[in-house]
């Protein structure tokens, strides 16, 4: 097996547009490149979102595109049972715990709290619960069939990695948002006590996202500074689960003329619009930056 694994790992929610186009290429390129692989992984645990055309798409775009990849092709809704052990062994050791708290109630407890972070780089941070519930209010919820997602305990984990906890770091081969580079302490007190699993779907990217690629014996992870504050918390969750920890390489996001980043809505830059008026996978590699 080569020493350079990476992956793409697209959510099957809409057609791809010009933004995964320049990180498929960046992941399957710098593969070429370092005489390496590059996996591709279909991240569909939304199963409300996420739908076998658009995984087809994903298939006969990157296809035309002019990239192959090895066979089978994980599909993350195949394994949900592998994603609840690790969110169990986690239970087991304490470090997740169930939150009946509504989004309201949540930003509630936040504003009362004297020293709340407020607004994270992902959004509101939920610092945990002022009290935790008791076994006897866990239980009579449970019996009610009440909502509830897991969340990890920060406070546990800190307590379980002891001085672990604040040494934490990960290796950016690339930039984060603000040009950080190099030899980076994970900071998961950045995005709060988060959510790795709900009642009805029993985990969450960042879960799913971390055991497989340890699984897939991935040692790059190519990906968008989007998700350069996941990065953080998912290096705990590899201190916590015992994972080899890959080397990340966070790319800039591509944006159009007016600065703006290339999202969903902009039909007329999926690749599928794009191929239909007339632009060759030449042109779009060009147009990326990847020519
Ligand atoms: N499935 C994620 C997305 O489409 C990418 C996850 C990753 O590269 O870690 O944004």
């Amino acid at each position: 097996m080569t020493g350079f694994i990476t992956r793409f790992a697209p959510s099957p929610t809409g057609r791809l547009h010009l933004g995964h186009a320049f990180s498929a290429l960046t992941a399957f390129d710098a593969a070429r490149v370092a005489g390496g692989v590059c996996l591709l992984r279909i991240e569909d645990i939304d199963q409300t979102r996420c739908t076998p055309d658009f995984e087809a798409a994903i298939f006969e775009d990157l296809t035309w595109l002019g990239l192959d990849w090895p066979q089978p092709v994980r599909r993350q809704s195949d394994h949900f049972p592998e994603y609840a052990r690790a969110l169990e062994r986690l239970a087991r050791a304490g470090l997740v715990y169930r939150c009946f708290k509504t989004r309201k109630e949540i930003a509630e407890e936040i504003g009362r709290a004297p020293h709340h972070p407020g607004e994270g780089p992902e959004g509101v941070v939920y610092p945990g619960p002022d009290r935790p519930l008791s076994e006897a209010e866990e239980a009579d919820r449970l019996a009610r069939g009440d909502v509830f997602a897991w969340r990890l305990s920060l406070k546990a984990c800190r307590e379980a990695l002891g001085a672990r906890y604040d040494a934490l770091v990960f290796t950016e081969e690339g930039e984060g948002p603000e040009g950080e580079h190099g030899d980076i302490i994970a900071r998961p007190d950045l995005l709060g006590d988060v959510i790795l699993a709900r009642k009805d779907v029993g985990t969450s990217y960042h879960m799913a996202c971390v055991h497989d690629d340890a699984l897939q014996g991935v040692t790059r992870v190519i990906r968008g500074q989007d998700l350069y504050f996941a990065t953080h918390l998912h290096r705990l969750l590899q201190a916590l689960l015992d994972l080899p920890v890959p080397v990340w390489r966070h790319h800039r996001l591509l944006t159009d003329e007016t600065g703006r980043r290339f999202a969903k809505r902009d039909r007329s830059l999926t690749l599928e619009a794009l191929r239909e008026a007339g632009m060759t996978p030449d042109a779009i590699r060009a147009r990326v930056g990847h020519g």
